[in-house]
């Protein structure tokens, strides 16, 4: 349905607030006229923006627009299998979870696909790129637990697509289903050669409240940082949630202030706390995400070393992990056991939401800390002994 402004002028509204805006980009980047830039907001996340003097009315990017729209009924979708998942040990120490996406992308790259998915930059913002080799597909490996910056993200999935591609995006289920959009509206065809991965996603925090706490821990340390781990579980296995920061004096951080902001969810885009993909159908070709409730259900599976879990949505979808399958261990499990919050409900908005970005905006990123994220300096300091005491155990 088209929608018209206030003052009656047939300019395009892509969202009346911004529960209604995913920042998925697929408006950016369907426009005919270059005419929409997506905009940081005071919390941080990207918006679009429309130069109304550029714009020829074709209302394009309010037709692409998948999370507005939700065209998408959920029950017209299919869950053909689901599957706790693990790639090789080796696999599975580079990833965050069982090492899936690694081996799904694999079996495009062997043959000669492409791959899309999300990375750290040199200033640890999280953005998409694309890989044509293992080299840099191995860069997207591990979760960051920010929102990605999509840029040109969607125009160059298109290009590969056009040029007869085979192409493997992955993503949140919002990035995921403005993508299949996207490329829909342009030619229906091309989406034949695009393997879709979405994420079981619980939400995404703000990329200017991961910039601040990026800087103040940088400033604590009186170092650049080199590297950030979210969810290291290299020392603190599958199931922790401490980020590692490695700085260039040779200084690093085991922190769990970033979780703790992540858990008390204040920091999340308004529109996961109206999320339309908060349940078991999916319109990518496979859902994967960590596969808890493993630990309840099959113990015996669980090393703490990560196993995924593996909604197979299309017949696309199952012919990829058929292929991917001599490099997995596969185990049919029951999706009733493993309902986590994620795939059962939208995220509720705090009450004291409001109250937080008032202090954010009026306070240093110590108050916050304080106040939001239990900080307090001796924590940090208890998961630099644990990690010391785990790596001379040599535990994995
Ligand atoms: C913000 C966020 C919230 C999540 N919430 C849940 C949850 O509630 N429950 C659950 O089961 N799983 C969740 N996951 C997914 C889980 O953490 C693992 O990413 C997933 O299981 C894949 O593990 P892997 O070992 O197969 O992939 P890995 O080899 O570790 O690869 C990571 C994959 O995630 C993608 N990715 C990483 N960061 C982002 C990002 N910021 N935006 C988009 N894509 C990204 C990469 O492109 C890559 O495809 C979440 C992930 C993110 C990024
Ligand atoms: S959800 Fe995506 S397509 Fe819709 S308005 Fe936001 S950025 Fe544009
Ligand atoms: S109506 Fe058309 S030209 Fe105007 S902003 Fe939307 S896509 Fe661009
Ligand atoms: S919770 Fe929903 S809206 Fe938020 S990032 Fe995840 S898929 Fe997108």
């Amino acid at each position: 349905m088209l929608k018209e402004n206030e003052k009656g002028k047939n300019l395009p509204i892509l969202f009346e607030n911004k529960e209604n805006c995913a920042g998925c980009s697929a408006c950016y980047s369907i426009c005919p006229q270059k005419a929409i830039s997506m905009v940081e907001d005071e919390e941080g996340f990207l918006y679009p923006k429309i130069d109304h003097k550029k714009c020829i009315h074709c209302y394009k990017c309010q037709e692409v627009c998948e999370f507005s729209n939700q065209r998408k009924e959920s029950e017209n979708l299919s869950l053909i299998d689901i599957f706790a998942i693990k790639a090789s040990d080796e696999e599975r120490k580079k990833s965050q979870s069982g090492g899936l996406f690694a081996v799904l992308s694999d079996v495009i790259l062997e043959n000669g696909g492409v791959v899309y998915g999300c990375v750290f930059n040199e200033k640890f913002e999280a953005v998409h790129v694309r890989a044509d080799d293992r080299k840099n597909r191995d860069l997207m490996r591990k979760s960051k637990y920010v929102q990605s910056n999509k840029s040109d993200t969607f125009c160059g999935v298109l290009e590969d697509l056009k040029k007869g591609k085979k192409v493997l995006f992955t993503g949140t289920s919002c990035e995921v289903n403005g993508l299949i959009s996207f490329v829909e509206k342009n030619n229906k065809k091309l989406v034949e050669n695009l393997y879709s991965v979405d994420l079981i996603c619980h939400g995404v925090p703000s990329p200017l409240v991961w910039r601040d706490y990026l800087n103040w821990e940088q400033k604590k340390a009186k170092g650049k940082i080199k590297r950030v781990i979210c969810r290291n579980k290299t020392f603190f296995g599958w199931h922790s949630y401490v980020t590692t920061i490695k700085f260039s004096n040779f200084r690093s951080v085991e922190s769990v202030t970033f979780t703790n902001i992540f858990d008390n969810a204040c920091v999340f885009r308004p529109s996961c706390y109206n999320c339309p993909y908060k349940n078991i159908h999916h319109n990518s070709d496979i859902t994967i995400g960590d596969c808890w409730g493993i630990e309840k259900n099959i113990p015996s599976l669980d090393d703490n070393k990560g196993i995924s879990i593996a909604l197979v949505n299309s017949s696309k979808g199952s012919d990829l992990i058929n292929m991917a399958s001599k490099n997995l261990y596969m185990r049919h499990i029951e999706i009733k056991d493993y309902m986590q919050e994620p795939l059962r409900k939208a995220l509720k908005k705090p009450d004291f939401r409001e109250e937080f970005w008032s202090d954010y905006k009026n306070n240093d990123f110590l108050f916050i800390a304080r106040k939001y994220c239990k900080y307090r300096p001796l924590e940090d300091l208890k998961w630099k002994i644990k990690r010391y005491l785990r790596w001379n155990l040599r535990r994995y």
